[in-house]
């Protein structure tokens, strides 16, 4: 079967598929699809299950891979990542913005993107974390940070100072969290047709032209038709659907038995992703006192402070290091009610470990083969830095404010975990280079009517939560489809 019509098909209705499904729906009779493999739970945020709506959580449910190891875990809900995951807001530095830049265009130098960071803040609600709100330790922290001489940082989810502590805005309403789906898409816009529960299986490519999409629903696939496609899978799920179209590295495609429609060598390359470790602690009776009191009250956000530093090998005049203390109910893992997982965990925001993103088989339904590739720089740049991380955690831990509420609690866990930012797997580039998948305006190289607009396409990671650049790139990129200021090509 074949349905056509659309002005547009958006393929994966998280993060950026929903702002590029919101906003090019409101312009009067563009006709957009947006195409998403996991449920849809309607217009207002009462009709989403509790542990979706709970900002304070890192929900399990509806994600894909949720029984695999943690950095597999992703959104498989209209709304993507943003319905399931920690709420924050944080930006990155001019330079991160500027790598962008110098392989995209100069629209993305941070300057140029200010604007669309402001639509994306305004447009997803984001409000500052009152006194009241914050929990004890989250309080003794930013005391801890100005007393090893970090400055606070009014506004974290802006340019701001490169180094120093502060609370990272968050989408919510109270404490339900407000998804990118509730946040950019109006229901009632006759443009707007949602197919949830609808899994993107592979492009048709005729003549190096896209001109429709295979979909399986309900266990019946059908091949959807419009002018132009936008592929929104995430980084994950977006090298998946163009590998299983022929569209990847020549020699792995046929090895799967892919039929090549065009050699892109980049394509699920250069994966990159914030790998953490952590520092435990164990609390005072009076820190898990204070903690179930307010858990008890108002319910508890497991972080809420991050500070910015720099590891030795940082440059002064920016930074390398999210220092985030932590306590609340364990992420893995469970403890008795009451009792809670404390300590302070360092993130390395600037690794140059690259991993991968591969398919098995041509088989949508087969989770995809995700290599991390954490701490695995030939250098060994990464497993250093993270190491002073750890060592800055100390230093914090052993401050007044937080040494009277918690004590060391053996060695720093040996597990790299993850700050859940994949980016990288479709970069953009120039059309020569053999690292690019896409053009600075996420058109795919050698192929028409092919846009990617995710996460995938940050040819580099920015020293930030990856939300807001992932909202902020969207917004761009749905004004350059709506043609207000630049062209995104044929
Ligand atoms: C647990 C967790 C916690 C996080 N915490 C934060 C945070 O606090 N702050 C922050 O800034 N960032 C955070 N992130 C990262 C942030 O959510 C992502 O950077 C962002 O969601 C990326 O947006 P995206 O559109 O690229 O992908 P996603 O939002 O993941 O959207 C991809 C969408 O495509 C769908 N999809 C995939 N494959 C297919 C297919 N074949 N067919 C149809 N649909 C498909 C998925 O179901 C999903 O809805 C977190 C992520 C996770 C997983």
């Amino acid at each position: 079967m074949a349905t056509g019509g659309f002005d547009y098909l958006v393929l994966g209705g998280g993060v950026a598929g929903c702002v590029l499904a919101g906003r090019l729906t409101e312009r009067n009779g563009l006709r957009v699809g947006l195409v998403e493999g996991g449920p849809d739970h309607g217009p207002g945020r009462e009709g989403w299950p509790g542990g979706l709506r709970d900002a304070r959580l890192l929900p399990r449910d509806e994600v894909w891979d949720g029984d695999g190891p943690p950095y597999r875990l992703r959104g498989k809900v209209l709304g993507g990542s943003s319905s399931v995951n920690g709420c924050w807001h944080t930006w990155g530095a001019p330079g991160d913005f500027a790598e962008w830049a110098a392989l995209g265009g100069p629209h993305l130098c941070a300057g140029a993107l200010e604007p669309y960071r402001l639509r994306a803040v305004r447009a997803m609600g984001l409000r500052e974390v009152p006194d009241g709100e914050l929990t004890a330790w989250a309080t003794a922290s930013l005391a801890a940070a100005a007393e090893l001489g970090y400055p606070e940082i009014a506004d974290m989810a802006a340019l701001g100072p490169p180094r120093g502590a502060g609370r990272p805005p968050i989408n919510a309403a109270g404490h339900e969290r407000v998804n990118a789906a509730q946040a950019y898409l109006r229901r009632d816009r006759p443009g707007l047709e949602i197919m949830a529960g609808a899994l993107a299986d592979r492009l048709v490519i005729e003549r190096g032209r896209v001109t429709g999409v295979r979909v399986i629903r309900g266990g019946v696939a059908e091949t959807l038709r419009a002018e132009r496609y936008l592929l929104t899978a995430g980084t994950y799920g977006s090298p998946g659907v163009l590998l299983r179209s022929g569209v990847g590295p020549a020699d792995d495609l046929r090895r799967l038995g892919i039929e090549v429609a065009l050699d892109l060598p980049a394509v699920g390359a250069n994966l990159i992703d914030h790998p953490s470790r952590t520092l435990r602690l164990a609390p005072s009776p009076g820190l898990t006192a204070a903690l179930r009191a307010q858990e008890e009250a108002d319910g508890l956000y497991p972080s809420q402070v991050a500070i910015k530093a720099g590891s030795a090998a940082c440059p002064p005049g920016t930074w390398d290091l999210h220092l985030l203390p932590i306590a609340g109910a364990p992420l893995f893992g469970t403890l008795p009610p009451g009792h809670y997982e404390v300590g302070v965990t360092a993130f390395l925001m600037k690794p140059r470990s690259r991993g991968r993103v591969s398919i098995p088989s041509a088989d949508p339904a087969a989770p995809p083969i995700i290599e991390p590739g954490f701490l695995t720089d030939p250098g060994g740049h990464d497993r250093t830095a993270l190491g002073d991380g750890l060592r800055l955690a100390g230093e914090l831990a052993a401050t007044g404010p937080l040494r009277t509420r918690a004590s060391p609690a053996g060695p720093p866990s040996a597990a790299v975990g993850t700050y859940w930012h994949p980016v990288g797997t479709c970069a953009m580039g120039p059309g020569d280079s053999r690292d690019a998948v896409v053009d600075g305006h996420g058109k795919v190289h050698g192929l028409s009517g092919l846009w990617i607009a995710d996460a995938s396409i940050m040819p580099s990671i920015p020293r930030c939560n990856t939300q807001l650049p992932t909202l902020a790139l969207a917004e761009l990129l749905a004004e350059a489809f709506l043609g207000q200021r630049t062209s995104p090509g044929a």
